[in-house]
This record gives C-alpha cells, sequence and structure tokens, in this order.
C-alpha cells in the first residue's frame, strides 16, 4: 500500500520524529532527527542524539539506565503521483520503510552487535505480515530472527491508510518500549 508525503511535508517530520522519541527517553540531552541521502529518489529521515556518522543506520539514541539504545529511520522514495494521489499535487513521497531497532549498548560491538527486537513496517511489499507493522526477534537468531511476526494483522488497511494512521500505529509501539523496556519500575511477568 502507498502512503504519501508531500515533499513539503518533510522537514516537519523531523519535529513529529523527535517528539516522538523525546516522550521515551525524558532528560536524554538531545534528541534530533535529520534528512539524509537525497540521492538516487530517495530521502531517508533519522533520529539521533548528535549525528556523528554518515550513515543514518548508526544513529543511535541510548538510554544509560537500562543500557538499551534504539535507531529510528525511515526511507521515502520519489514517486509521480497520478490517479489516486487525491488532494496531493506536486512533488510527493512514497513511503518505503519505517524501522526501529532496539539494541544492548553494551554488546553493540560485538558479533551480534546487540540486536535485541526490530520493528519494522514495509508498506510497499506486496505481504501479508512484512506490510504492516511487524516484529523481528533479532535476538534469536537465524532463521527464526528473519521470520515476520505482525503486530496489526487483519488491520493494514486500517493502519496503512495514510502517514497519520500508520504514526498513530507507531506511538504507540514506541510507548509499549518506554513502558516495557525503558521504565525501571516495570512491572514483572
Ligand atoms: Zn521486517
Amino acid at each position: 500500500m502507498q502512503i504519501l508525503l508531500h515533499e513539503r511535508d518533510l522537514l516537519a517530520r523531523k519535529a513529529t520524529l523527535r517528539e516522538r522519541f523525546q516522550r521515551i527517553f525524558p532528560g536524554a540531552p538531545f534528541i534530533g532527527a535529520d534528512i539524509t541521502s537525497r540521492s538516487g529518489g530517495s530521502a531517508a529521515i533519522a533520529v539521533h542524539q548528535g549525528r556523528t556518522q554518515s550513515d543514518y543506520t548508526t544513529w543511535r539514541v541510548r538510554h544509560d539506565q537500562t543500557g538499551l539504545a534504539i535507531s529510528y529511520f525511515e526511507v521515502w522514495q520519489y514517486a509521480k503521483i497520478g490517479k489516486g494521489g487525491g488532494s496531493l499535487h506536486g512533488p510527493c513521497l512514497v513511503l518505503k520503510k519505517a524501522y526501529l531497532h532496539l539494541y544492548r549498548s553494551e554488546r553493540e560491538e560485538t558479533e551480534d552487535g546487540g540486536k535485541l527486537f526490530f520493528f519494522h513496517c514495509d508498506p510497499l511489499v506486496d505481504h501479508r505480515y512484512q506490510a504492516g507493522p511487524h516484529l523481528h526477534a533479532e535476538c534469536a537468531g537465524d532463521p527464526w530472527s528473519k521470520k515476520h511476526i505482525p503486530l496489526c494483522d487483519g488491520f493494514n488497511e486500517i493502519v496503512l491508510k495514510d502517514i497519520d494512521s500508520l504514526d498513530a500505529a507507531f506511538d504507540r509501539i514506541v510507548d509499549m518500549i518506554g513502558a516495557e523496556f525503558l521504565s525501571l519500575t516495570a512491572g514483572g511477568a
């Protein structure tokens, strides 16, 4: 399914994403979001705590109290909008990926890279479990980490309707991570 964004709204996503993650990292030194790699007809936007590398997939936001870190990035492709573009005129982008990764900071230099759980969404992929928000249990290793565990199975039509709907779904995932993983007072099993 196609999730569209007008080019003029791309800059505003920086603030949207910064605010989303600031909510679960209270007191974090600085959380920013930047747009990068505008080449090849695509733009990526990713959150960071002061970007140090040009490769946005290496940008992290760290939670010192729990030793966890997250990365979040979106890849948008420039699109030609024909029929079905609705009220969108002018340069538009289509969401290719929205990826939220959870890591254990102290293991980032090890073979497994500290990968814990990856939350993905690939709206352009024609696959029931991969198109909508889904989970990869990266810490389970191959082949289990490749399995797509859908988080909204049966609701792709709603969740992937537009960027506001997907944002609502990801806001819930982010809030869950804040409550279950980053809260030192989270309950037991
Ligand atoms: Zn995936």
